[in-house]
Parts: C-alpha cells; structure tokens; sequence
C-alpha cells in the first residue's frame, strides 16, 4: 500500500457545528496523520478557482457561494491509501445516501453543506494540495 496525501476541507456548515476536532480525530483514527492545517475563509475567487472543474454544472454559482460563507478547515492528510481510504471516512457526495457511521451521515445537512470536501484521486490530491499549501515539503 503506498504512502499518499488528499487535501481535506472541512466545510462551514461543520466549522458552525463546531465539530472539527471530532472529524479530525476521525482522520486520525483510522491511522491518517494530518501533515499541514490550516482555517480561513475563502474568497469567491479562491472558492471558484478551486472547484474550476465544476464550472459549467449548474449547481456551480451555489458551491461558490455555500463555501464562501465562513471559515474552513483546509488539512492534508497523510498514510497508506489516504486518498481512498478519506473518501471512505467521508461518505457519499449526498449525506441522505452517505453510509451510517461516514462523516456526512452524522454531520452534513444537504448535498451543497456536506461538511466535507476530500481529494478524488492522485491527480487531484496533488493539484489541491499545491493551490492551499504550495511550499509543503
Ligand atoms: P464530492 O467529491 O463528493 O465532494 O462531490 P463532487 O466532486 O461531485 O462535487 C463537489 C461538491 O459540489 C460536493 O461536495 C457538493 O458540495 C457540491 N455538489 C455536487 N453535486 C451537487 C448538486 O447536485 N447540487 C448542489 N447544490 N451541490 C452539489
């Protein structure tokens, strides 16, 4: 099993919940070290040019919008298959058909405030850890 990274974000819905040490130690748990971590708040340009691949579905103005109205959690993950294996933790995209147990089941409140956003492979990992963290070694 090789060593990865996955950027995750913990959304504004979650941060408002104030449930980010309980999904960090989630991460944690299932043997994932978080390697760099960070909050802030996104502006719109960020928050478009980061979700850029989903600039022509329609629900894309909403996302702008949804991750730009508080402060997020911005982590990147470390250990054995962190990109498939944070996928897992996270549940599916939509928290009403995400499995008992994933973060999404227990914290998301709808498909646009899922309470998490998590790398969906190698590509993309390294992408999205570049564009928040660019001189993690
Ligand atoms: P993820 O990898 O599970 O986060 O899902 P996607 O990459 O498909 O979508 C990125 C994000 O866009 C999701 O986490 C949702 O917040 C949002 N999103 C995806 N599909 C929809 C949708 O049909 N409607 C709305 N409002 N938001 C969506």
């Amino acid at each position: 099993m090789t060593l990865q990274r996955t950027l995750s974000i913990i959304k504004p819905d979650a941060v408002k919940k104030n449930v980010i040490g309980q999904i960090l130690s989630r991460f944690e748990g299932a043997g994932l070290r978080i390697v760099a971590t960070k909050m802030m708040t996104l502006s719109r340009q960020e928050a478009g040019e980061f979700y850029a691949v989903h600039q022509s579905r329609p629900f894309f103005g909403e996302l702008v919008d949804y991750m730009t109205t508080g402060p997020v959690v911005v982590s990147v993950l470390e250990g054995a298959d962190a990109i498939n294996l944070n996928r897992k933790l996270m549940g599916a995209t939509d928290p009403k058909k995400a499995e008992a147990g994933t973060i999404r089941a227990d914290f998301a409140d709808s498909i646009s405030a899922n309470a998490v956003h998590g790398s969906d492979g190698p590509e993309t990992a390294k992408t999205e850890v570049a564009f928040f963290f660019p001189n993690l070694k």
